[in-house]
């Protein structure tokens, strides 16, 4: 099984939206960073970044990419073309984790089912963080419940708080298991510290999920947002 951390450029927000409490004011260039996974049978995408954003979107965050830096020249770089890709794990819905589900036309997309029912009618609070465009792209959806198991490797862990379905991916290895965290974690701090993300669905359930992720034994993470953390 191959792995590659990939990018898929920077976009702005405002710190406090990935530390709750902390570093309002601050803009911070959040990384997006889909994982390829390789295996026997299945070329599996985690996360397929954020796309291209709408206008009214781009008032508030600035895309910064250069052109190696897009997903799809990102893929080519490992011999992938989109149309390869078989499985596509999102953690969530938000805008900045599905940007780009529409270009995967051969993959099934595996989503917690109360996340996806949940991002065509999210509460007030929430609404700004899903785009019906980016993840209702008559896409071929496989909605979890709970746990599952992918492959023998590779298992979807349901983490919610920061969203309603929100899920992380445990990648069983023989030295370290890697955990992608998703934005149950988008910083280091957020697990090393027990600090929660800014934006929440349900804030116990956050903290939960985060002890949930440092109980993993032998763990590597990788945070989904964490600029300093661009390789695996
Ligand atoms: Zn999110």
């Amino acid at each position: 099984m191959e792995l590659h951390l990939l990018s898929d450029g920077y976009f702005t927000l405002d710190k406090s939206l990935l530390v709750y409490t902390k570093y309002q004011g601050q803009i911070y260039e959040a990384a997006l960073k889909p994982l390829l996974i390789i295996a026997d049978k299945e070329k599996i995408l985690v996360e397929t970044g954020i796309g291209e954003l709408p206008e009214t979107y781009r008032k508030f965050h600035t895309i910064k990419r250069k052109p190696d830096q897009a997903l799809k020249a990102q893929l080519q770089k490992h011999g992938t073309k989109p149309e390869d890709i078989t499985l596509v794990i999102n953690t969530h819905l938000h805008f900045d984790h599905c940007g780009n589900n529409a270009s995967f036309p051969n993959a099934k997309f595996y989503v917690q089912a109360e996340e996806l029912r949940y991002a065509y009618a999210p509460d007030r609070f929430q609404k700004a963080a899903y785009l019906k465009k980016f993840f209702d792209a008559n896409l071929d959806y496989v909605p979890v419940r709970g746990k599952y198991r992918l492959t023998d490797k590779i298992v979807l862990i349901p983490t919610p708080g920061h969203s309603i379905g929100h899920q992380s991916v445990l990648i069983k290895g023989e030295r370290k298991n890697l955990v992608y965290c998703g934005d149950a974690a988008p910083l280091r701090e957020n697990l090393e510290k027990r600090n929660i993300p800014g934006v929440l669905y349900r804030a116990d359930q956050a903290l939960k999920s985060i002890d949930k992720l440092r109980s993993i034994k032998n763990a590597a993470y990788i945070y989904s947002h964490d600029n300093e953390q661009l390789q695996i």
